[in-house]
Order: C-alpha cells, then structure tokens, then sequence
C-alpha cells in the first residue's frame, strides 16, 4: 500500500514529500482515506526533540479523522463508509488494570504512540497522520457522528480530549471557577467545554487581540498576563487552574490564584522544568498536577459530549504545502485556534 505524506528527516528539518508503506489489513484492522489532520505543538515539540532523541524519517500528525475504505475478516466495530477518527496512540499492552477500564495512555507497559514510536513488536516505526492513508486496529479508533463537521473534529482526538480528561477528572460542573492559561489549540477547547460543563471561566493570555474570542468562546473574564501585574480576580477564588502554555512559565501568580484544595493541572509540555515554591501549595493545601491526552473510554465520551452540545475546535484548514507557515505561526501563538490539514493535498 502506497501512502503519501509528509515527514520531517532529521530534528528541526522543514517537511519533505514522504512515499512510504503502511501493514496489511490484520483481522481486527480497518484502514481509512484520511480526510484531516490537526496540527498539534507536540508535532513540532517532537521534530524540534524538544523531548528527547526523534525517530526519523518522522510523518507527524495524531489528530486524525477519515472514511473506512476497508476492513480486515474480523473487524465487527465499522465497515466500509463509516467516520472514524484516531488520537494520540494506536495501540497499548491491552491486558494492565488501565489498558482494561479504557485508560491505555496510562497503559502499565506504555502505549504506542501514534508516531515517533515503534510498534509492539519493537522495530516497526509508527507514521502519524499527515498522509492520506491510514490503517489501526478498529479497537484502537472512535466513531463519529454525521452531525459534526470532519474538520472541526480533528483537534478533538488530541486538542479536546487533553482538555476534556482533567475538567471531568476534576468533577468541573455548575459553578466551578475555572482559569484556562494560553489559548491555543487546548486552550480554546477547554473553554469551550467548561462553558458546556457550566464552570464560570476565566482566559489568562499573553495576547490582547484574544480578548473577544475569549468571551465568544464562552469566557467569562480575560486576563492580559502581558502587562505587569494582570489584574483580573487576584483573590485565591479558582478551582482548578489548566496550565496549556507550550513555554515555560512562572507558576506562582497562579497557584495563588487557587483557592483550598485548588488544583493546578499541567497539560502543556515545555522542555524546561518548572520552578515552584514549596509556600504558596502549603499555604492552602494547593496541589500541582499533571494530565496526559484521554483513553478510548473517554475519547468516546467527549465526542458523545461534544455531539449533545454541538461543540468542534475552531479550525483553519489548510494544504499540505503551508505546513511550514502553519509551524511558524504556532510558535508564535497566531492560531486560530487550530490548523488542519486537507488531506487531500498530500
Ligand atoms: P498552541 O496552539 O501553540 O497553544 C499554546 C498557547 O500557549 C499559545 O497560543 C499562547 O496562548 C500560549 N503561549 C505560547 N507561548 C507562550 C509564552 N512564551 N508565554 C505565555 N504564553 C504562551 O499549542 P497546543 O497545541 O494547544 O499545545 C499546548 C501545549 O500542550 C504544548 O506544549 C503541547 O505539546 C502540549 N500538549 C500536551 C498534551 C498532553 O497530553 N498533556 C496533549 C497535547 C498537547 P496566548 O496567546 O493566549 O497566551
Ligand atoms: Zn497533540
Ligand atoms: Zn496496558
């Protein structure tokens, strides 16, 4: 099977066409014509290694959504036609008390990741989804509803879910007080769904020109963190606090900003550690916490959630060849609020 792509070949290196093969259909596969793919930072996170070491050649891209075009001799979940989308890993141990109750990103033995891994089997490099054809194990891949727009799903398999996971994790609900910082890509989606969820929100964003977005988005108070001293709700009133921010950060404003037992959840992977104060979590018994993407359990739930409340990610849709401008304008926090890719252009 002949897949088009694109695919960085060394750490930090524009996008290249990218020829390349995907497996045979195995009896629980379903192979799908990738419609779109979102761009996500982690993809320039991982060609740049912020990380660590990169697999190279690397097709980046695990926010996919495409139509099934065929399906292996035992695949009962989907058949030929149906909307189905795949998210950050494509497949996990299976057995471990987390890959059984649907939690496989915390999968025991690690999952797979979608790209920048390696298979099970330990040598066969996994090729994400800026290319045009895909193929997964069909328990490893959501359905999606014909009510929602292809595109605007996409940031949902990555975007949404990242976000989705730790406002439920955190019981978010009718008048929680939620602070979303950075709005980009997680951050637009997690102001969306608190609003769905009922939390009253509050946006913290180094760029002013996000103001009305914020409020159309569903927040309730903006706060310009590029001026010193923000001002906004000083008092120690939040809930939970979501840490999107793809940069390092001084996190202390914020955890000052929680109120007792208020969590701060990092979502965001800047390279570089944090510095935090061992004062201002002791003071009000204020907890530092960390979430990782959403298992299939939940990635089902969201697109359920995000159907009952007609909710998708505010897309740019763009060709293969504005890649590179697309990349550029991430890092410079110019998204609105997430590119994706018409796969059609590969
Ligand atoms: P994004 O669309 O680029 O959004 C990040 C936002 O952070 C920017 O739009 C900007 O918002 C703010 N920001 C960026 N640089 C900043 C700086 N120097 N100072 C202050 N604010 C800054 O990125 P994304 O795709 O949403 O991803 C965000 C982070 O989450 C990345 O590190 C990504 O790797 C990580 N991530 C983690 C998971 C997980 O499982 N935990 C999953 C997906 C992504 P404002 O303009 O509003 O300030
Ligand atoms: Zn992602
Ligand atoms: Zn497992």
């Amino acid at each position: 099977m002949e897949v088009h792509g694109r695919a960085a070949l060394g750490p930090s290196t524009p996008l290249t066409p990218f020829v390349f093969s995907r497996r045979e259909l195995r009896d629980h596969d379903v192979k799908f014509d990738v419609t779109f793919c979102g761009v996500c930072h982690s993809d320039i996170h991982q060609i740049d290694e912020d990380w660590g070491p990169g697999i190279f050649p690397m097709v980046p891209g695990h926010e996919i959504v495409g139509v099934v075009s065929a399906v292996g001799p035992a695949c009962s979940k989907f058949a030929v036609g149906d909307r189905i989308g795949v998210g950050t890993f494509v497949d996990s141990c299976r057995k471990c008390e987390f890959c059984r109750r649907g939690d496989q990103q915390y999968c025991q033995e690690s999952d797979t990741p979608t790209y920048n891994a390696f298979e099970r089997d330990g040598v066969t490099p996994t090729y994400g989804g800026y290319c045009d054809q895909f193929v997964v194990d069909e328990e490893f891949a959501v359905r999606i509803p014909d009510s929602l727009d292809l595109a605007g799903v996409a940031p949902l398999l990555c975007a949404g879910i990242t976000v989705y996971s730790p406002l439920r994790h955190w019981g978010v609900t009718t008048g929680t007080k939620v602070g979303v910082i950075g709005l980009g890509g997680l951050g637009h989606l997690a102001v969306k769904f608190a609003a769905a969820m009922g939390a009253s929100t509050t946006v913290f964003s180094h760029s002013a020109n996000k103001r009305d977005d914020a409020f159309r988005l569903g927040a309730r108070e903006f706060v310009n963190t590029s001026v010193p001293n923000a001002s906004g709700d000083e008092s120690s009133s939040f809930d939970l606090i979501i840490n999107t921010v793809s940069a390092p950060l001084n996190l202390t404003s914020y955890l000052d900003r929680l109120r007792l037992d208020g969590t701060l959840v990092l979502v965001g992977l800047p390279s570089r550690p944090y510095e935090v104060g061992a004062g201002e979590l002791v003071a009000k018994r204020r907890s530092i916490a960390g979430s990782m993407a959403g298992g299939m359990r939940e990635l089902q739930e969201m697109i359920d959630f995000c159907t009952r409340h007609a909710i998708t990610s505010d897309v740019e849709v763009i060709d293969a060849n504005e890649i590179a401008d697309a990349f550029e304008r991430t890092r410079a926090s110019d998204v609105r609020y997430r590119f994706v890719i018409d796969a059609t252009t590969f």
